[in-house]
């Protein structure tokens, strides 16, 4: 063996020793959350507050601050120096008393009562018309004012839909309802131009029929109304080089049923299922078998990002009325994590970060670094 031949031994050992010893990239999983702010915080908490889930494997926000371009621009530097990615989350059909926005825009229920006076459940749910041109205008002027800002990555919608026509199951006990079918009052919107332009597409008046939850073009129609809203807002904020995503129910044959979301059919970027299993009273298997069937309607052409709702206090689940307290315990966030992977889930997305105690964050590092296969 010659001197040149020894030295090239040498060098292929070294390299072998030098890549041996470089740890292979650890491999993990795409992770949002959706968080709420700033109020008066300063820019160095929330510095520390983004800085602190960046290293707990965070890589995006869906952020929840008003509609004050302001305040994105603000955040959305903050979130950008902690190098995680930023998308406005704007509440898109519930909207509060406010002076840009008519009465007249606001959702009509069956017993013709508005949903700005008298709202469905809760004082929030003031839903204007998906319907009404101006309330396109209002959201797309709203929306492309936020998307014009360079830290905005992209818009994040929610409340793209309907009032619930049915309350999901494990919130029947809490407002003393039993929704084996559609009612009246729940059901929207039969505001007079909703009414005309049904009236006007099908010949049917909807206002005369015996049981309109039974009269599939007014289902058709309603669905494709979220869906013409959705995909005009897409093509504002795409033309202005950003993302478009939405927080949507399960399904999309949930959404279908509950809130009228034919989302399968909206031209947007990634979709966020809010698969919130204690709300159905399913445990984690549901929430694998509500990703398949989005990654199956999306024709897997679309991420699916799965929305994971977690427990507050999980000591006190057991003896926790409220289902806004309920959710996913420490032990049940690997199993749900592990379902929505193996289902084609493209990431996962927190509700929230705050509810995490310690031992959710201890499971969370270890499963977000995990391989999963997909089914
Ligand atoms: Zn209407």
């Amino acid at each position: 063996m010659n001197n040149l031949k020894i030295s090239n031994l040498i060098a292929l050992a070294f390299l072998f020793v030098m890549f041996s010893c470089t740890t292979p990239p650890k491999t993990k999983i795409q992770c949002y959350a959706w968080l709420g702010g700033p109020g008066n915080v300063t820019d160095t908490k929330i510095k520390a507050q983004f800085t602190d889930l960046k290293k707990k494997g965070i890589d995006g926000l869906m952020y929840s601050g008003g509609q004050n371009p302001e305040t994105y621009q603000r955040v959305g530097k903050i979130a950008k120096e902690a190098g995680l990615e930023f998308h406005t989350w704007i509440p898109t059909l519930i909207q509060g008393i406010n002076p840009k926005i008519k009465p007249e825009w606001y959702a009509v229920n069956g017993l013709c009562e508005s949903a700005l006076t008298k709202p469905a459940y809760a004082e929030h749910y003031k839903f204007v018309c998906p319907n009404r041109e101006e309330v396109y205008q209002f959201l797309a002027d709203m929306y492309g004012k936020i998307a014009d800002i360079p830290e905005v990555d992209g818009i994040h919608l929610d409340f793209i839909r309907f009032p619930d026509v049915i309350l999901a199951q494990g919130l029947w006990k809490k407002y003393g309802l039993v929704m084996d079918r559609e009612f009246p009052q729940f059901d929207y919107c039969y505001c007079d131009k909703c009414v005309a332009d049904f009236k006007a597409k099908t010949g049917i008046d909807i206002k005369a029929a015996k049981d309109p939850s039974q009269v599939q073009e007014w289902k058709q129609f309603r669905y494709d109304l979220i869906t013409n809203l959705v995909n005009r807002l897409a093509e504002v904020v795409h033309s202005k080089n950003k993302q478009i995503n939405a927080a949507v129910f399960p399904g999309p044959s949930v959404a279908k049923k509950l809130v009228r979301q034919e989302w399968d059919k909206w031209k947007i970027d990634a979709f966020y299922p809010m698969n919130y299993n204690d709300f159905y009273l399913e445990g984690t298997p549901w929430i694998g078998k509500m990703t398949k069937e989005s990654v199956t309607a999306l024709n897997n052409t679309k991420l699916v990002y799965s929305g994971l709702f977690i427990c507050p206090d999980p000591k006190k689940k057991a003896s926790e009325p409220d289902p806004e307290n309920h959710g996913l315990l420490p032990e049940e966030l690997e199993p749900a994590i592990r379902e929505s992977m193996e289902n084609g889930a493209a990431g996962i997305c927190l509700f929230t970060p705050e509810r995490m105690t310690p031992e959710h964050w201890v499971i969370f590092d270890k499963a977000i670094h995990a391989t999963y296969t997909k089914k």
